[in-house]
């Protein structure tokens, strides 16, 4: 005898808990079925938060150091462990705990503990130890069990010496030396993180610099400061060909003939689908060789349409941000309900290096593709009283614009507080804005968001400029006496 809901939801990670409470609230009778013992997913229990926690302390060590307090002595002493820097973290997240399941019990959800897997299109079994297994049918399933870290087979995992993105923060001592393998945003952020604290950082990536995902300027910056400031070396091309532990040390060797030691190697180059637990078959879901569900991306139906996904369980990109709003989006669409039938073009995306880097729209290279031309303005935060204050010198703000309309297309932020100051451009590109809004404005002072009016009036002057060059350049190709305006009747 099966159990029956409007909907069915599996995992409570960002996904699950927010699409859960959106058609709760609607009035839809919905289970969430999770096998952790809490709530919350990667994000809450082994990603964002305890990241983002330890990072805290880490920058508040670094910019203790950077803002030049003399007297007192900052070092980590040798013998701290991991575990002495995320204090915080137990109340981080127990509070974040606390926030799901009240938001859950608010809405009437039913909690169901235990691993779920399709028996057939219209049924779940879930099964727990020590207890007979459930069988759910419900009208919808929106299935919201997130990504893993892929572990390549070569690559030895021990849980001790080379680490995955969410072993790492289970270490005991803070590692003398650490090798990350992978240039992208999780690998960039943990070698800033454990740099700050006293690491010697080693970052290896195949490719030809890290975080492809940004314009090439705003990634040459972020690497120029990791290494400024925080010491990270960073080997680019360079692919790994082989990683051997011996005792307590790590040799990893990259294509060029280089050898690496470390006590500690964290391999983060890609993730993948949580899905083999699900029986997808069954339901008759198709998979990429990835494991990531395939959705339309617009309505998240999959190839079963009572069959939803949202979130990392669909692939790129991993924001727990996205992740709430594909599941809300989907499970509109599940019961035809209006409210939000579209997820927002416009993503902030935050990379929590130190320094902190922040994106939104198009970059340089994506307008290309597209065929939009665009100018760029550009403020520096040393140029900022703020950036003095607080020692955020190499920071800069970026706005991408069209050179027709003057319409806001992208924007990136390198600095302090950059994930926060992002979503003004978010706002302007959201509404349509163009460069005046900045022009026209009034920001605090003394305040780093008042460096986007700079970045407008830079963006000005080399839209002026193009402009006076592009008209010296046609006079030059015009033979004297040619007149530059058809005479009267002509045109
Ligand atoms: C180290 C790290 C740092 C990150 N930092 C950030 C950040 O700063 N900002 C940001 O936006 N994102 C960040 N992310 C990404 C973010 O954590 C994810 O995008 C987000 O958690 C995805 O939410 P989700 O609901 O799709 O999946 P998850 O959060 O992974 O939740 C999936 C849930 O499903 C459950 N589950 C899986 N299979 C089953 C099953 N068969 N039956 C029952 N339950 C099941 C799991 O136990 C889990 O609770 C980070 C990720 C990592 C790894």
């Amino acid at each position: 005898m099966s159990e029956r809901y409007d909907l069915c939801v599996i995992g409570s990670g960002p996904a699950g808990e927010k699409g859960a409470a959106q058609a709760a609230f609607y009035g839809k009778s919905v289970c969430v079925i999770e096998r952790a013992p809490r709530p919350g997913g990667t994000a809450v229990n082994s990603g964002a938060l305890p990241s983002k926690t330890l990072r805290e302390t880490a920058l508040l060590f670094h910019q203790l150091r950077q803002r030049g307090v003399t007297g007192v002595d900052w070092r980590v002493r040798p013998d701290s462990s991991i575990g002495d820097f995320m204090r915080r973290e137990r109340a981080v997240i127990d509070a974040a705990w606390h926030a799901i399941d009240e938001n859950l019990e608010r809405h009437g959800v039913t909690r169901i503990r235990g691993t779920a897997r399709f028996a057939d299109p219209d049924t779940v079994e879930v099964t727990h130890p020590g207890q007979p297994p459930r069988r759910i049918a419900a009208e919808a399933f929106l299935i919201a069990t997130g990504s893993q870290p892929y572990r390549p087979a070569e690559i030895p995992f021990d849980g001790r010496v080379v680490l995955d993105v969410e072993e790492i923060l289970d270490l005991r001592m803070l590692p003398p030396r650490l090798i990350v393998i992978g240039g992208g945003a999780a690998g960039c952020e943990f070698a800033s993180t454990f740099a700050a604290l006293g690491a010697k950082v080693t970052l290896v990536t195949d490719r030809s610099r890290l975080l492809t995902q940004l314009d090439a300027d705003i990634s040459d910056a972020v690497r120029r400061e990791l290494t400024r400031r925080l010491g990270v070396q960073s080997a680019t091309d360079a692919a790994v060909t082989a990683v051997r532990v011996a005792g307590d040390i790590a040799t990893v060797t990259l294509s060029d003939g280089r050898t690496l030691h470390a006590e500690a190697v964290l391999h983060c180059t890609a993730r993948e689908g949580r899905t083999a637990d699900l029986v997808l078959p069954a339901a008759g879901v198709t998979v990429t060789p990835q494991g990531f569900v395939r959705t339309d991306r617009t309505t998240f139906r999959t190839s079963n349409p009572r069959v939803f996904a949202a979130g990392d369980v669909c692939g790129l990109p991993a924001l727990a941000s996205l992740a709430m709003e594909q599941a809300r989006v989907a499970v509109c669409h599940a019961f035809g309900l209006t409210f939000k039938t579209a997820v927002s073009a416009v993503v902030p995306t935050p990379i929590w290096t130190i320094p902190e880097v922040a994106t939104v729209g198009l970059t340089e290279e994506g307008a290309r593709l597209e065929g939009i031309r665009i100018e760029r303005g550009i403020a520096h935060f040393r140029d900022n009283p703020r950036g003095q204050i607080v020692g955020e010198l190499d920071g800069f703000v970026k706005l991408l614009f069209r050179t027709d309309d003057k319409r806001l297309v992208g924007a990136s932020v390198m600095g302090e507080g950059a994930a926060e100051l992002i979503h003004i451009p978010a706002a302007v590109i959201g509404l349509g804005g163009t460069l005046e809004y900045f022009i026209g404005a009034v920001f605090n002072y003394p305040a780093m968001a008042d460096a986007y009016k700079y970045a407008a009036y830079d963006g000005l002057q080399r839209l002026a400029r193009r402009v006076s060059a592009a008209m010296e350049s046609r006079a030059r190709a015009t033979p004297p006496g040619t007149p530059t305006v058809p005479p009267p009747g002509t045109g």
